[in-house]
């Protein structure tokens, strides 16, 4: 099967989106297997196992919840579990993911304080600082941040934005969405004194799409002792007297759990750190591509902030008055490729690249041909010679 072509296309579909990623065989075998009674003797090994593994991922020692929901599900639990109606939130709009969490803040009968950019860098620190300054009287109940906005290519630095919460000396929880960088990009849920991280299966921990977590902080926990926001289904206190034992309030997505386990052993194999340095290097070798390309004028790598620059994926601008969709349309019917389109503002404006997950360096240098091959074929001025720059970053002679 191919994406929207009658005729059989050899070869393997090459899904360059930032999320959902390619699968691992290993993780789709592990899927495979029969489902099991998720009530009986042997689910708490399952149960535990992925509990407690998620824990090195997240780098923290306190608790992950697990549910069966998308990521977006795991924003709904952060806001609803620490959080009252009425209760200011400081929000900073980097791009089209933060744009929902601010729209589902709002729906949730929550007052957001929003910080703007011009959605080509992550948030600023001194921005968070000042605002959390401005408010003696300590109305804002937390500041949330997305680590990697998924929509532009830029991460947040969230230590930073940790130190500048402490300078204020302001009592706000830190939330955070990591859906686009766990797993992918160096994150300590602990270290950082973050409060709630979000994250989904589809990104970086190479599964399919259908979990998403929530990892807690003590100050969290016992802000959900007061929390008014309706909660139900996302109630963490039900889960985690459940998981206590390795079980589930309600039916977990079993089989997902199952290739959890497998993509948890895959990333302790390669080593986190091993995989934080290939997705840095990946970057780094398609923002050469792209400015080589973009040496003549016009094209541009949509981060404008090299600290913020991000190792999942790169938002590529094109040329004004050249259509990104129709470049990403031609690449799919020509090369069978599915890149990220442009959301928000950037809608048609850049197209994505997602080097996240089970990605090596051959995937990436066959998805930066289809790429310059597009651009040759769809007459976007540009300069050739960007998969050959990607080469020489990746073998190290750049
Ligand atoms: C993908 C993504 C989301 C949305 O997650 P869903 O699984 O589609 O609900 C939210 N935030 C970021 C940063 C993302 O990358």
């Amino acid at each position: 099967m191919t994406a929207g072509a009658n005729a059989r296309m050899p070869g393997r579909h090459f899904l360059q989106i930032p999320g959902p990623t390619n699968v691992p065989d290993r993780v789709l075998h592990a899927i495979a297997e029969p489902t099991i009674d998720h009530r009986g003797p042997g689910f708490a090994d399952l149960g535990r196992a992925v509990l407690i593994g998620l824990r090195r991922v997240f780098r923290t020692t306190g608790p992950v919840i697990i549910y069966p929901a998308s990521g977006t599900g795991a924003w709904e639990a952060a806001l609803a579990n620490t959080l009252s109606p009425g209760d200011a939130v400081l929000m900073v709009r980097t791009g089209w993911f933060a744009t929902l969490w601010h729209e589902m803040a709002t729906r949730l009968g929550l007052q957001p304080i929003l910080l703007e950019t011009d959605w080509r860098r992550g948030a600023d620190p001194d921005a968070i600082g000042a605002a959390l300054c401005d408010d003696t009287a300590h109305r804002i109940r937390a500041v949330c941040v997305v680590h990697n906005e998924t929509s532009t290519g830029c991460t947040s630095p969230v230590a930073a934005i940790r130190a500048a919460i402490d300078a204020a000396q302001h009592p706000a929880l830190l939330l955070v969405d990591t859906i686009s960088s766990l797993g992918s990009i160096d994150y300590r849920h602990e270290e950082w004194g973050v409060d709630v991280t979000v994250a989904g299966s589809q990104k970086g921990l190479m599964l399919p799409p259908g979990l998403s977590f929530n990892a807690v902080s003590p100050r969290a926990l016992a802000a959900a002792e007061t929390a008014r926001l309706p909660r139900s289904y996302w109630d963490w206190r039900a889960m985690l007297a459940a998981n206590e034992s390795g079980y589930f309030p309600f039916t977990p997505a079993t089989n997902l759990l199952r290739g959890l386990e497998e993509a948890l052993a895959m990333l302790e194999e390669e080593g986190l750190e091993n995989v934080f340095a290939r997705h840095a290097r990946h970057g780094a070798a398609t923002r050469a591509a792209v400015r080589a390309w973009g040496s003549a004028g016009g094209i541009e790598v949509q981060c404008q902030e090299p600290r913020d620059y991000s190792g999942s994926l790169t938002a590529v601008r094109l040329p004004e008055g050249h259509s990104a969709d129709a470049l990403r349309a031609l690449i799919l019917r020509r090369f069978d490729m599915s890149l990220g389109n442009g959301l928000g503002i950037l809608k048609d404006r850049v197209f994505r690249i997602g080097h996240l997950g089970d990605t090596n360096d051959l995937t990436l240098i066959g998805a930066l041909g289809g790429v310059e091959m597009g651009l040759r074929l769809a007459g976007v001025p540009h300069a050739p010679g960007g998969v050959a720059a990607a080469m020489a970053v990746l073998a190290g002679q750049s």
